[in-house]
């Protein structure tokens, strides 16, 4: 997968040069190239924003210099475009999932009060645009936010986790784990500072084990996320509890 990044701040990308997404660019997996926005900007100050029309506080990002850096980035090819903006749709497991199988991903990086909306009308009408948020909260940039979504993505890419089943159990995966969260999670040892592994994992019942796990998923959503489990239709809770 190629994955294009416009940015002022090219410096916030440095994390993708470690851990698994690290790992997946020295494999071949992932071809990750960020651009300095600023090297499309003709003045002597590299201006790449300017005031609101329409006044108020801030700048907004010119449509000019986006425009040449991303005609330039993408020549005659078709990348689907990604704005992180707090306005956009809400980034997800299942839009992390459907990203992953894009072959060619351009992110464009705002700044200020965000990049001038025509730059979304002109790439709307040749590229696939979505403005996607990372969550109810205002970042400065979107550095950050295209730091969680390429993570995210990234690691659903094949090969680029250690174990597949990893992302299958996942909170929010596809499938039994939809609209749940992951329950608890323990290792060795099976006594520690008094604290006790549940009797289950360490029974070697995989049907058990699959039973308690489901319940607990079950009972951390009911606890922290309960809107989650409403979307969840109630015939296909008991389908899959039938079959544990
Ligand atoms: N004035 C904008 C608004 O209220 O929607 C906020 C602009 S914010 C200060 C600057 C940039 O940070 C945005 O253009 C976007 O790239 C990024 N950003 C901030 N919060 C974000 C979020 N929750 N999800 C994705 N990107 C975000």
């Amino acid at each position: 997968m190629r994955l294009d990044i416009i940015s002022i701040f090219p410096e916030y990308f440095a994390p993708l040069g470690v851990s698994l997404i690290g790992k997946a660019r020295e494999r071949g997996t992932l071809d990750v190239r960020v651009h300095q926005l600023r090297d499309w900007a003709h003045d002597v100050h590299k201006t790449v924003d300017d005031t609101p029309y329409g006044g108020g506080p801030g700048m907004v990002m010119k449509p000019e210099v986006w425009g040449e850096a991303i005609d330039d980035v993408i020549g005659d090819g078709g990348p689907r475009m990604i704005v992180p903006t707090p306005s956009g749709r809400p980034f997800t497991q299942e839009l992390a999932q459907e990203l992953a199988g894009e072959e060619w991903l351009l992110f464009a990086c705002g700044r200020y009060e965000g990049i001038d909306s025509r730059v979304m009308a002109e790439y709307g009408s040749r590229l696939r645009v979505d403005e996607v948020s990372i969550g109810d909260y205002v970042l400065a940039g979107g550095e950050v936010a295209v730091l969680v979504m390429v993570e995210a993505i990234g690691r659903l890419l094949p090969g680029v986790l250690g174990n597949v089943r990893s992302a299958v159990d996942d909170s929010f995966a596809p499938g039994a784990m939809r609209n749940l969260l992951e329950g608890p999670v323990y290792t060795k040892p099976p006594v520690w500072r008094g604290h006790e592994v549940p009797d289950v994992l360490l029974s070697g019942h995989h049907g058990k084990v699959a039973r308690w796990r489901r319940d607990q998923a079950l009972r951390r959503t009911v606890a922290t996320r309960p809107e989650l489990l409403a979307e969840i239709d109630a015939e296909t809770l008991d389908k899959h509890d039938r079959r544990l």
